[in-house]
């Protein structure tokens, strides 16, 4: 009898290791009501006008690039596109840090690819918790930035919905500025465009903002994101990023969603998440079984509940799928809520109050 070969003992070391990023998707469940992904609920419609699938695509298809560029009042030179800006995220590790040397600092509780991808390449962590108000604790990761190439910034911040301060991202910028990128996470900027820091470019050359259509601009499935910069660094990450990032038909797709109409049509689903959430706040906000209800500046809620475990898995049983965020540093007892179509909120709101009926 052979002895089975273990082919597990090939892989490196952080690979073996590696817990994978716990997606929506991965996670599953058996719903009707999807609110874990903080995706749009409703799905946009398309027509393909590229049909040329016999050539390769551009690398940085022209089309999508100034049209994000010019969405998001830069030069094209400012704009890399990239499948997801899960992918962007990983290419500045990939551009910055060096294994075994460089490490990478963020600001739990937050978005959990930045340590995944930091695990995948086998990059040190500096982990620097947020202050109790969310926070980052300026003073803590300005003395603490010894080997730190890149600094991941959520703002607004999944899971907790708050932006974060200018004054203390001015801060972190300015104590980093030969030393650091620091990439500011702006995924759900649509639905408070105000914060964004991209007018900060001009004087900021290690100021990196991270973007995507998979939220306000409703195409999660599509895989596009951007990365927006100053030219130096769109070049770095130009060296490391696949030849062909974006099929054609995702180019196709990208480009029409920033036509004037398609940013129109963004513009509408802000509005109607924001009345939305509004409404599932209120409502939220009366029941027994809930604890606090965070101020949110985006298409998700983060609760405290009384009974988190209990509220998650009720209303998963009836086919209403949160996504628990009990594990995350701070976060026990909240539950993260997408905010859905009107309907789906008013499934959650009443399956949260028919809970507060039977234990009352
Ligand atoms: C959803 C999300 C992303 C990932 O966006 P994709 O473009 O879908 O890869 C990045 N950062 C944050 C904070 C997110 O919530």
């Amino acid at each position: 009898m052979t002895t089975q070969f273990d082919v597990t003992t090939l892989a490196r070391k952080n690979v073996r290791e590696l817990t994978p990023y716990q997606s929506a998707r991965r996670l599953g469940g058996n719903g009707t009501v999807w609110l874990n992904a903080n995706e749009y609920p409703i799905a946009p419609n398309f027509t393909f006008n590229e049909k040329n699938l016999n050539r390769y695509p551009e690398c940085q298809p022209t089309k999508v690039i100034e049209r994000y560029a010019q969405y998001a009042g830069v030069k094209p030179e400012n704009v890399l596109v990239s499948r997801g800006a899960d992918e962007a995220i990983e290419l500045l590790i990939r551009a910055f840090c060096e294994p075994g040397k460089d490490a990478i600092l963020y600001c739990p509780p937050t978005y959990g690819m930045y340590s995944v991808s930091a695990e995948t390449f086998g990059i040190e962590q500096r982990v620097i918790p947020a202050l109790e108000n969310w926070s980052p604790n300026v003073e803590a990761i300005t003395s603490q930035l010894d080997n730190v190439k890149l600094i991941y910034l959520c703002s607004p911040n999944n899971p907790t919905g708050n932006i974060v301060d200018a004054s203390l991202i001015r801060e972190v910028l300015e104590q980093t500025k030969d030393k650091a990128i620091v990439a500011i996470d702006e995924a759900y900027i649509e639905f408070c465009p105000q914060a964004s820091l991209v007018s900060w470019l001009k004087e900021h050359p290690n100021l990196v903002i991270l973007r995507t259509l998979s939220k306000a601009f409703a195409l999660a499935g599509l895989r596009c994101g951007f990365a927006i910069a100053n030219p130096p660094i769109i070049e770095l990450l130009l060296k490391v990023i696949a030849p062909y990032p974006l099929s054609t038909p995702v180019a196709d797709i990208a480009a029409q969603a920033l036509t004037e109409k398609g940013i129109e049509t963004m513009k509408q689903h802000v509005y109607e998440t924001v009345q939305n959430r509004t409404h599932l706040v209120d409502e939220l906000k009366k029941s027994p079984c809930v604890q606090q209800v965070y101020r949110s500046e985006t298409n998700y809620v983060l609760v405290k509940f009384t009974d988190a475990s209990m509220i998650f898995k009720t209303l998963w049983d009836q086919g209403i799928i949160l996504r628990d965020q009990q594990r995350q540093y701070g976060l026990s007892g909240c539950l993260r809520l997408s905010i859905g179509t009107a309907d789906e909120c008013d499934n959650v709101i009443n399956a949260i109050k028919n809970i507060a009926t039977a234990n009352a």
